[in-house]
Formats: C-alpha cells, sequence, structure tokens
C-alpha cells in the first residue's frame, strides 16, 4: 500500500473522495509520523485526536453522500501563532505556556470548516521574531535535512520553523505559516517546499497572535504550489472581525493554475545582487530565468532602488509595532503572572501592580523579544519619533512605489528568496544583524504587502536546498503562483532529507 505520509494535500484530497483510502487512515499514518519524529522538536503539543475526529467527520460525510471541502482529509500542522479553542496557543513563548484560548482563529475555523484537521500546535521563533527558530522557549527546531556527510543540526529557517521541518520531513502534508518579513519564504527555501505570503489582507489576522499588524500575513506552506494554492484558496477570504481584511472574492487559484506564461513578463530587480551572496544562489536565479523563458515569458531588467533602505526600515517599524502589540501581556489577561522577588528592592513581593507587570515580562519574555520591545518603544519615544520611525514609514512608500513602478513593466518579479542556504543551528547567534541580514530579498514585499512565493530550485554543492522567490502585484497571488508552477516543472526538485530523526 501506498505510504500515505507521503501524499500531499491534492493526493490526499483526491484520494479521499475518490476512496482509494479512508481520511482515517491517513490521520493514523501522520499521527504515527508525528510521534516518531519527536527529534525534530517541529511540534509545541500534537494533537492527535483532533486529527482523528476531522478525519472521521469526513469519512462519515463521504459515506452518506455530501460534498467534501477543499481540504477534507488533510491533516496538517498548525503554526503555533494561531488560537486553537481549546488547545494551548504560546507564540513559542513562556507568558503565553497554558493560555488555552476559548475562541478559535478565522484562519484555523476556514481549514476545519474545508474539512482539514489539526496534527499539532508548531514550534517557531519566539511571537514570531527570528529567522532560524532558535527563539522559541520551547527550543530550537531542526531542519531534517543535514550537509552531505554531516551531522550538524541545521536551522529549518524561522519564524515557521516547524512548519517548514515538518512539512520537509514529511510527517505533515502541509502547515500554515506566517509572514510578516519572510517567515513563510525563508523557511520554505530552507527545506524544500513552497510558501506563499498572499497579499496583504486575503487572509484574516483574527485570532493570530499579533507581531507587527500592518505586516503580519498568514498562508500555506506544503510540498508543491498546487497544494498551496488548493490551502490557500480555504484560509482566504473577507472576515469582518479584521478591519483590514481584504473585501474581495478569494478566486478559485486551483482551477486556474498554468504553466504557460506566453504573454508574461518576468522583472529581475538589478538591486538585488548585493555582495554577500553565495554564487549558488545567483546560478540558480540565472536558471530560474531561463526556465520563466522556457515557458514563454519575456525576461525584463527592472530596478527597485530602494531595496537596500527596505532591511533597516523594517527593524524599526516592526519593533514599532511589536513593542505596542506586546504591550497586552501584563500578567492579568493571559498566562504566565509573576511577583517580584522577595526583597528585590522597590516593590517588595507582590506590593505592586508595576512590580508585577515587571517581574512577569523579565520571566516571559525571551531575549529577542525583550530587544525588538526595548527597539520598538525607543523609535517610538517623544524624541526619537520622526528620525526613526517616521523616516522608516516614508522608506516604506518609496519602497512600495518602486515596486508600482517596476510592475508597469513586468507581471512578476524573479529574485532569489535568501541570500545562503541553511546554517548550522547556533552559527549566527553572536550577532543578531547578520540573521536579520537572512530576509533582505524578503522583507520588501512584505513592506508593499505584495504576494509573495518561494520555490525550492536546486541543491547546493553541501547537498542542501535553494529556493526561488516570486514576488506579484497585489492581489496576483495567480500570477505568482503560475510562474511557480512553471519553475516548478522544469525544477523537477525531488530530493528528500534523509531520515534520521
Ligand atoms: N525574520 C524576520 C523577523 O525576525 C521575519 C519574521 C517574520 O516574518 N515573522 O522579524
Amino acid at each position: 500500500m501506498t505510504d500515505l505520509t507521503q501524499l500531499g494535500v491534492k493526493d490526499i484530497r483526491d484520494g479521499v473522495r475518490d476512496g482509494t483510502f479512508t481520511a482515517r487512515e491517513v490521520a493514523e499514518s501522520l499521527n504515527a509520523a508525528v510521534a516518531d519524529a519527536a527529534a525534530l522538536n517541529a511540534f509545541i503539543v500534537t494533537t492527535p485526536d483532533h486529527a482523528l475526529a476531522a478525519a472521521d467527520a469526513v469519512d462519515a460525510a463521504r459515506a452518506s453522500g455530501e460534498t467534501l471541502g477543499a481540504m477534507a482529509g488533510v491533516p496538517i500542522g498548525m503554526k503555533d501563532l494561531f488560537a486553537t479553542n481549546g488547545v494551548q496557543t504560546t507564540a513559542a513563548s513562556h507568558i503565553l505556556e497554558g493560555f488555552t484560548p476559548r475562541y478559535e482563529s478565522t484562519v484555523s475555523q476556514k481549514l476545519w470548516d474545508a474539512g482539514a484537521g489539526m496534527l499539532g500546535k508548531l514550534n517557531l521563533d519566539q511571537f514570531a521574531m527570528g529567522s532560524s527558530n532558535e527563539t522559541s522557549y520551547f527550543g530550537n527546531v531542526a531542519s531534517p535535512w543535514r550537509k552531505d556527510g554531516s551531522n550538524q543540526p541545521m536551522s529549518p529557517g524561522g519564524s515557521s520553523g516547524g512548519s517548514s521541518s515538518a512539512v520537509a520531513a514529511r510527517i505533515a502534508p502541509a502547515a500554515t505559516g506566517t509572514d510578516t518579513g519572510g517567515s513563510i519564504r525563508q523557511p520554505a527555501a530552507f527545506t524544500g517546499i513552497c510558501g506563499i505570503k498572499p497579499t496583504y489582507g486575503r487572509c484574516s489576522r483574527w485570532g493570530v497572535v499579533a507581531f507587527a499588524s500592518s505586516l503580519d500575513q498568514a498562508g500555506p506552506m506544503a510540498r508543491s504550489v498546487e497544494d498551496c494554492a488548493i490551502m490557500l484558496g480555504a484560509m482566504a477570504g473577507f472576515d469582518p472581525k479584521d478591519s483590514t481584511s481584504l473585501q474581495m472574492d478569494v478566486p478559485d487559484w486551483e482551477g486556474a493554475l498554468s504553466a504557460d506564461l506566453r504573454g508574461k513578463r518576468v522583472g529581475i530587480p538589478r538591486e538585488y545582487r548585493m555582495e554577500g551572496t553565495d554564487q549558488a544562489i545567483l546560478d540558480s536565479w540565472e536558471q530560474g530565468k531561463a526556465w520563466l523563458k522556457d515557458a514563454g515569458a519575456e525576461i525584463v531588467d527592472v530596478s527597485l532602488p530602494h531595496t537596500k533602505y527596505a532591511l533597516p526600515a523594517y527593524y524599526i517599524i516592526a519593533p514599532a509595532e511589536a513593542s505596542s502589540n506586546l504591550a497586552r501581556y501584563d500578567g492579568v489577561r493571559y498566562g504566565l503572572r509573576d511577583l517580584p522577588e522577595p526583597g528585590s528592592g522597590a516593590g517588595a513581593s507582590g506590593s505592586g501592580l508595576q512590580d508585577m507587570y515587571a517581574a512577569t515580562r523579565a520571566a516571559g519574555f525571551g531575549d529577542e523579544v525583550k530587544r525588538r520591545i526595548l527597539i520598538g518603544t525607543y523609535v517610538l519615544s517623544a524624541g526619537f519619533y520622526d528620525a526613526y520611525y517616521t523616516q522608516a514609514q516614508k522608506v516604506r512608500a518609496l519602497v512600495a512605489r518602486d515596486f508600482e513602478r517596476a510592475f508597469e513593466q513586468c507581471d512578476v518579479i524573479l529574485a532569489p528568496t535568501t541570500p545562503t542556504a541553511s546554517f548550522p543551528l547556533g552559527s549566527m547567534n553572536a550577532d543578531p544583524l547578520t540573521m536579520y541580514l537572512n530576509d533582505v530579498f524578503a522583507v520588501p514585499a512584505s513592506l508593499a504587502g505584495l504576494p509573495a512565493m518561494s520555490v525550492p530550485a536546486t541543491i547546493n554543492a553541501d547537498g542542501l536546498p535553494l529556493g526561488l522567490q516570486l514576488v506579484g502585484r497585489p492581489f496576483d497571488e495567480q500570477g505568482v503562483l503560475n510562474a511557480g508552477l512553471a519553475i516548478q516543472q522544469r525544477a523537477g526538485f525531488a530530493a528528500k532529507p534523509e531520515k534520521w530523526w
């Protein structure tokens, strides 16, 4: 019998619908694969019963002749940033440890309504702040990939590193991710899978733990472009509970997939040729151009002149919003509450509200989160607001205008997803700025709110995956997916990590 853990979203959905196997069989196989993969540390909690209950509901619906949803019978991993009713939701932080929401995020609810089940809550960088999955309170996530001939643990990328690791390891056919400045695309690139961040506002942010609200977007991570199209269709849609939700119909992305790019122009942004980018990445970018040309597209040079200012602007705007969003964790409303040590100065044990806030936040947030709060409050402070925050907002507008102009000359932009392949866990921690630089190609599309996707392109000399990024016009997820499909068909990326876990 087929090994059901190897199947993607489409194959599981079609197989369940056609009666080739039952949804329960799929859920049982994947629950077992998850239980066997504890060494990856991809999940914070597993929810095998949720996966089985959803599967049984799908099998029963099929038996009674009901029409099945787009994700019917597909068990997925849920990034632990989405509030799930009755299931601990932590954002990989200590401050939210033990927090069990009594409500469901819109995106996860839509997935359950479409017939998906939940294998568990996936590990991530704490509050989605990070690029390596090393800032989680629940420990690092390991990539299933290793360099050839080495057993050094590698980063699955971040912040959706539990998602990328699980999908690449075939312990989940797909997972949700969130992308504020690359957190879907960079981990997808590091692990040889696909991931799409839709246009800002496509997926509701309601019930998603907020990092930087003007940037946060949910999206799917899966092993093929088709699977991403299916899952994004189930996740997207207007939500009156999110004031920034787009009031637009959700197109049939799966139905309109086409790798025929005749009449399309693909822009190559010259400013993305940056120092410090691996030669193998530049080579794969060249290869990507050739593939898209082969699919019928015309390749044109475009300019995004403010690219080099995007990263510094992001690392002002995102912390500014984070510092304000994270003010809600006060020890009263959610999760952890800590009281000052007896005799620890100003407020003796439990003496005042301020002391309780301070003690809770000191104990509850990790170092990276504290760094962001400090930067954020600094750039928003009365004396520095104009010098930093206002300037960064101006840069953001310029970055968006660069894209608008480029899209007068092209339909979709092709660029690398990251400047390097995955790196060993622990190797980038000494200097946060080096880590931040990993987001250099991902951040501009986030600032401009554009749909952007990473698709696997090739394997480098060390045996590690490399991804290519496609960025589209606002609302043109279809253009991004179609170009992604053209690359997927030509790249023929079939490499899988060898099982060591
Ligand atoms: N790595 C980036 C950061 O740490 C992006 C994170 C994200 O997209 N959630 O801010």
